[in-house]
């Protein structure tokens, strides 16, 4: 594992949990945590709820958006309360760690979590190639924001000591801000040609989004897509 992986907090209500996460991923020997537009940061109670992991509050990346947040991330999985498989393939936490492992070997790896009151909206899992659901009671399965942070971070450090890296890929993952940058242009296009009818783009956007989510293209076939979209908008071929 030579890429970070990073622990992602949208928009936390409470500083204590910011403070508890903290500590929750040092203990399990991660560092990197980045905090998207926290209601209050720096905060003292988040650095009681850290005793001594204040190092990574102090450490942490702020950032405005998720879309910053993931912007080099190689794979995005949300954490979330709710099982959603009609939005993007559903992990458990075991696989999950599996699955980032095999990618911080080549690119960081986001794990995002969403506020205590909702959750992770819509277009937050819009970003995120897979789904992370922490077995629990049906009638009862949101856990604390730090607690589901610690279990992630556990099954994370657990992992790596079984954990042997596969081969590396021969082409670098898409990342966060690629992936990004392919979405407008590829809405530019179908907007263009007609095919995007003004009346519901979100909807067919959000399909879209979930198919090249879920097949994690790499930088190449991420370049033949833009290429392709390149030729339509101008009309050039080849031949
Ligand atoms: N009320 C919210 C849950 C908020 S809990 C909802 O219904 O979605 C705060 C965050 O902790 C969630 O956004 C998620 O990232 C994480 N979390 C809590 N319970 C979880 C579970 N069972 N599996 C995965 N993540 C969970």
């Amino acid at each position: 594992m030579n890429h970070p992986i990073r622990f992602v907090l949208c928009e936390t209500s409470h500083p204590g949990n910011i403070g508890a996460a903290a500590r929750a991923i040092k203990t399990m020997g991660f560092s990197d945590l980045t905090l998207v537009n926290p209601k209050e940061f720096p905060s003292r109670e988040a650095d009681v709820r850290a005793s001594g992991a204040v190092d990574v509050l102090q450490q942490a990346k702020v950032v405005a958006t998720l879309g910053e947040a993931i912007a080099d991330s190689g794979l995005v999985v949300g954490a979330s309360a709710r099982r959603r498989k009609h939005h993007c393939p559903e992990l458990n936490p075991r696989e999950c760690a599996g699955r980032t492992l095999t990618m911080a070997a080549s690119k960081e790896v986001a794990i995002v979590f969403g506020t205590e009151r909702v959750g992770l909206s819509n277009e937050q899992m819009d970003q995120c190639n897979a789904l992370v659901y922490i077995p629990a009671n049906p009638d009862y399965s949101s856990l604390n924001l730090a607690s589901a942070v610690q279990l992630i971070a556990y099954e994370l450090r657990f992992a790596q000591d079984l954990f042997e890296p596969l081969q590396e890929p021969e082409f670098p993952p898409a990342s966060g801000r690629d992936m990004e940058l392919f979405y407008e242009h590829l809405e530019r296009v179908m907007f263009a040609s007609g095919f995007l009818k003004p009346n519901n783009p979100r909807h067919t956007m959000r399909k879209l989004r979930r198919l090249f989510n879920r097949a994690e293209p790499d930088e190449h076939e991420l370049n033949i897509l833009r290429g392709l979209l390149a030729s339509v908008e101008t009309g050039d071929t080849d031949d």
